[in-house]
């Protein structure tokens, strides 16, 4: 049970095909859920132009502030595996007196590239992967220190099917 409380900044932190925006489509409403992808293709029309992130992140975390503002529920699905992506994520929920908390997807190496395969949208090799797994295992260490309220770690695809939120009432 992945406890959140009912008005929170969630950041999803994963890997490449770890599984985030299936995650957040069978969690969250769609509305809830700011993903990096789509950001990119508001700023840029292609999602995955990478060159477009630093715009892409600057429309993200004005429109979670907007969110945050009005008491709603935020998610960022992006991989977050930088620590500086995060402190941005870190930044937006403190000035709205929000908790952070971050949802790690865990998954083996070889299970994520292997569904990285069978999509057309993400034509990375398999060094790129390997990076962010390494950036991933660097991250589970400093998540609480960053500043996250509650860091979650579900390992492999069995612990992320299975999981359920359960919402925390603030008062
Ligand atoms: P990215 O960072 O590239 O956006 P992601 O973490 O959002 O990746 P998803 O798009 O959710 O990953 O999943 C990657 C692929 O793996 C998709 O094709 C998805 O359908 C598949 N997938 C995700 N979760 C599962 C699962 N539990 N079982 C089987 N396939 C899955
Ligand atoms: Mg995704």
């Amino acid at each position: 049970m992945i406890d959140v409380p009912e008005l929170a900044l969630v950041a999803l932190v994963g890997i490449s095909g770890s599984g985030k925006s299936t995650f957040a489509r069978s969690h969250f409403l769609p509305t809830q859920v700011l993903s990096s992808d789509y950001f990119r293709g508001l700023v840029a029309d292609d999602e995955n132009d990478q060159a477009a992130s630093a715009e892409a992140f600057d429309v993200l975390h004005y429109v979670a502030g907007k969110r945050l503002a009005a008491g709603r529920l935020t998610v960022v699905d992006a991989t977050n595996l930088q620590p500086h992506a995060r402190a941005g994520l870190v930044k937006v929920a403190r000035e709205h007196d929000v908790l952070p908390v971050a949802i790690v997807l865990d998954v083996p190496e070889a299970l994520a590239w292997e569904r990285t395969q069978g999509r057309p949208d993400r034509t990375f090799g398999r060094q790129v992967l390997t990076r962010m797994h390494r950036d991933l295992r660097r991250s589970l260490g400093s998540l609480a220190r960053e500043g996250f309220r509650k860091v979650h770690v579900l390992r492999g695809a069995d612990e992320i099917a299975s999981a359920e939120i359960r919402y925390e009432k603030l008062f």
